[in-house]
């Protein structure tokens, strides 16, 4: 890794020494505006900070860091720089004490015998100055300093921006509002508000500033949204390629690459790139054999993309609702559906089987059925790539997996998707009938019905750098489940999206229901508040059964009178949950949905006195 360090002061040069001790990364330049021209000091680069860009172009693997004690400066040449957060670095000194269950911003820096203790939360471009101790379960906001020597006794919450003067110690629980500072040596024994001053043991608010608040209501109106694309950086690698070579077209080395990469890291024979996830889906009825009326079982609680394809080949789809422990198709439902369907004399053509959220259905129970009555099944895994059943990929189960690369999913090529099998010679006729259906001839053939269905070369580029940080997308959708799990699950009325047991889901969205009678909100009013609060929260998927577009189309429910999806339609909704949203964003969040839940709980049982 090349670093970059911005601000050549005080801390910048403690931090340069910093760098020193760490002989995989090298120090290749320190820019600041105190330096009107570019020159070199020996293998370094010197200059204003104008000329990051042009070192980004001088070097691979270029990231950076922001030297500058300063909160607000440090974020104003963050925002001026307006980089992914991917180009910033995370720094640790060697003595640094840091336990394996915190997690640790870009841009953030641990300086010497900084200790970081169990499960707390450090955000981005964050300074946890010499000798400093977060002691367990503390939550530290973006652009904070913590000046050497603070102390953070135990789950405090310092918000975006604050400053902590050295020495100063905050006891157990206490809340410090953002862009506050606190002088040095303070004691904080009781909650600071947002933008004040605050000094003396105990701490005492001195003064109101208003700099701040200008900044916090910029921060405030900043819409939050449920699931944007989070690039990883290596995109351009790949697309440069693509335009270096002139492979602009559909097919090229990137797909080749990217359906080998994906085969791969799923463990299955072949895979084959497509233009969306429903043409993924739609290729895997077609090569089943699925015709004009044939019925398809199919999830009912899922998007519409799980379904078009039945009415693209003129099939009638049968919709099975959801069980309580995944959300996902119900075996007990399935297996009513398949008694109907042998004493009606039709069984199925396929079952498409959706993974909602990244949890995987029951497909233990839900293959023994299927193969009961040799039924094929299309695991439609779009939402699920990442996860595991009892320690296989999800996508892997059914005789073809359905993957999508749609913008909001946890890996994207802005749209796209792939259909993934063990059964080569299926995979064969996929990419054939993706292309047109052309046949082996020097002339343009067609005996067959084929589609225009194949990614293109540039955007397979886009897959490739995406793929390649799946892992850590997982990772982070997983805490961000984690960290809303902690504040809110206590609440009464809310539950969330069980994890079914010897699953691992990548929780893509998080999602739970809220119950009307107990918290005296309904699902719509809450996703109505958020936005208010400039939050995007959506309702769960509206059972496709409940739809215009199927009113025709029989429906299995879980238990007679027992609809688990209507349930969840009624009462669920998905939180955002950006891989790229930052701490602060998510505790936005939390607090608007607090406000939202306890405000109305106690409107309708007023508390007397
Ligand atoms: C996104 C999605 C699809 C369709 O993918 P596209 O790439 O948008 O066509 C299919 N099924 C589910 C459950 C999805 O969430």
């Amino acid at each position: 890794m090349n670093i970059v360090l911005i601000g050549d002061g005080g801390h910048g040069k403690v931090v340069q020494d910093l760098v020193l001790l760490h002989k995989n990364i090298k120090l290749v330049a320190f820019l600041d505006d105190k330096h009107s021209e570019v020159y070199t000091k020996g293998n370094l680069i010197v200059g204003p900070i104008s000329f990051a860009e042009t070192v980004m172009g001088m070097f691979q693997n270029v990231k950076f860091v922001i030297t500058i004690g300063d909160n607000k400066v440090r974020k104003k040449i963050i925002n001026k720089l307006n980089l992914p957060h991917i180009y910033y670095a995370t720094l640790i000194h060697p003595t640094a004490t840091i336990s394996p269950s915190t997690t640790i911003g870009h841009g953030s820096v641990i300086m010497a015998h900084a200790v970081i203790n169990a499960d707390s939360y450090i955000g981005d471009h964050v300074i946890v100055n010499t000798n400093s101790i977060v002691e367990h379960e503390n939550i530290v906001g973006d652009f904070v300093h913590l000046s050497p020597s603070t102390t953070l006794t135990g789950a405090c919450k310092i918000q975006e921006g604050v400053h902590i003067g050295a020495g100063a110690t905050v006891i157990p629980n206490i809340e410090i509002g953002q862009w506050s500072v606190i002088g040095a040596g303070s004691a904080v024994i009781k909650p600071i508000p947002p933008n004040s001053t605050a000094v003396g043991v105990p701490a005492k608010v001195k003064e109101k500033h208003k700099m701040g608040e200008v900044l916090v209501n910029q921060i405030k109106n900043k819409k939050i949204l449920l699931s944007p694309p989070h690039l990883s950086g290596n995109e351009w690698k790949y697309i440069q390629e693509a335009i270096d070579t002139n492979w602009i077209a559909p097919l090229g080395p990137n797909v080749d690459a990217f359906e080998k990469e994906m085969a791969s890291y799923l463990g299955v024979r072949d895979a084959v790139a497509v233009s969306s996830g429903t043409a993924a889906i739609h290729l895997a009825l077609s090569l089943l054999d699925v015709k004009k009326g044939d019925t398809v079982f199919c999830s009912t609680l899922t998007f519409v993309a799980s379904a078009n394809p039945i009415l693209y080949q003129g099939a009638l789809p049968v919709f099975i609702d959801s069980e309580p422990e995944t959300w996902n198709m119900s075996p007990e439902a399935l297996e009513r559906a398949f008694r109907d369907a042998q004493l009606s004399g039709q069984l199925p053509k396929a079952v498409i089987v959706v993974n909602l959220y990244g949890q995987s259905a029951k497909m233990e129970e839900i293959l023994a059925i299927c193969s009961r009555y040799e039924v094929p099944i299309i695991e439609d895994a779009a939402e699920s790539l990442g996860s595991q059943y009892k320690g296989k990929k999800s996508g892997t189960f059914g005789q073809f997996g359905v993957f999508s690369f749609n913008g909001n999913k946890i890996v994207t090529t802005s749209g796209g998707g792939m259909l993934v099998s063990d059964d080569v010679n299926a995979i064969q006729k996929a990419r054939f009938l993706a292309t047109q259906a052309k046949d082996p001839a020097p002339y343009y053939e067609h005996s067959e019905m084929g589609y225009n269905y194949r990614m293109s070369n540039v955007l397979a580029g886009i897959g490739r750098a995406q793929l390649e940080v799946l892992e850590e997308r997982v990772n982070a959708k997983r805490v961000t489940f984690l960290k809303y799990y902690k504040e809110l699950s206590g609440l009464p009325g809310v539950r969330f999206m069980p994890e079914l047991e010897g699953t691992l889901s990548n929780r893509w969205l998080t999602t739970l229901t809220i119950d009307e009678e107990i918290t005296g909100i309904s699902a719509t009013q809450l996703i109505q508040s958020l936005a208010d609060d400039h939050i995007e929260a959506r309702h769960v998927w509206k059972p496709l059964h409940l739809q215009p577009l199927f009113k025709d189309a029989k429906y299995l429910s879980h238990r007679e009178h027992t609809s688990i999806s209507e349930t969840l339609f009624m009462t669920g909704i998905c939180l955002p949950s950006g891989s790229n949203m930052s701490n602060d964003e998510q505790l936005r969040v939390i607090e608007s949905l607090k406000k939202a839940i306890l405000q109305r709980a106690k409107m309708t049982h007023p508390i007397s006195g």
